[in-house]
């Protein structure tokens, strides 16, 4: 692989926990880092797979600490595969998320009895058998899955934990079915994301610090793949996975001296 320049790309595309903050620190730069990036015109959007907090919340949040982010810049999985159900004509839904991110599904149908669609995002500690085994049945019976993302695990101020990505996989093992994925590592989550920038994903780099997720994703989707050493990033996990970063940077704030 030639060694690959950032002065090469037109546009980025970055993930928000891990790479500009953990929890609710900023990672040192990050503020700095999108000014200066704007400040040069390159276009940016932010792909998180954030299940925890409305859209709304979310960009409060970024606002709060300082981060020079317009809301529509930010692409959630709720947002859009809210946009996807409406397109498929609201179906029933069943949504086993977190009272705050059930706002985004607030205009559609919801059956606990019989859903169309199953929608899942972060569920904290209510996860048990009771309920896998209802999913279960309710596949079963044709009930169609939606995964708001299929992350293996997250970064939080007590370590590394658990992800949605564990039960989605579980139950599409059991019920030998595969779930509709909307956020990353999904191909069209990126896509859309290069398309509303009006670039072409050979001209944009996601920056992230899942290995697999955001740098393996966007690569899939023909995007570069930038790995920061911060958030969850863990050396182990790098060097032992398949996925090979264009570039793996120390923090955001390097791309000050890269761009
Ligand atoms: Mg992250």
């Amino acid at each position: 692989m030639s060694r690959f320049n950032l002065k090469s790309i037109d546009g980025l595309l970055f993930d928000l926990d891990g790479v500009l903050f953990v929890g609710d620190d900023l990672v040192d730069g990050a503020v700095e880092t999108i000014d200066y990036i704007k400040g040069k015109g390159v276009p940016c959007r932010f792909l998180t797979n954030t299940t925890t907090r409305s859209l709304d919340a979310l960009y409060q949040k970024t606002s709060r600490l300082g981060l020079n982010i317009e809301k529509e810049e930010i692409f959630t999985p709720p947002k859009i595969a809210a946009r996807y159900l409406r397109k498929r004509g609201s179906p029933r839904l069943l949504l086993v998320l977190q009272e705050s991110t059930k706002q985004e599904f607030a205009g559609f149908p919801q059956d606990d009895v019989n859903p169309e669609v199953i929608v899942i995002g972060h569920y904290s500690d209510w996860w048990n058998y009771s309920l896998l085994n209802r999913l279960f049945h309710l596949i079963m019976n044709g009930a169609e899955l939606l995964a708001l993302h299929k992350g293996r695990y997250w970064e939080t101020e007590k370590g590394l934990t658990l992800d949605i990505g564990a039960f989605v996989t579980g139950l599409e093992y059991s019920t030998g079915t595969t779930a509709k994925v909307i956020g990353k590592p999904a191909e069209e989550f990126f896509r859309l994301a290069v398309e509303d920038m009006g670039l072409t994903p050979d001209k944009v780099a996601m920056i992230g610090d899942d290995i697999a997720s955001d740098v393996g994703g966007a690569q899939l989707a023909g995007l570069k793949g930038v790995l920061v050493k911060t958030g969850k990033y863990r050396k182990e996990v790098a060097e032992r996975s398949s996925v090979k970063p264009n570039l793996t940077i120390e923090s955001v704030a390097s791309l000050r001296q890269l761009l």
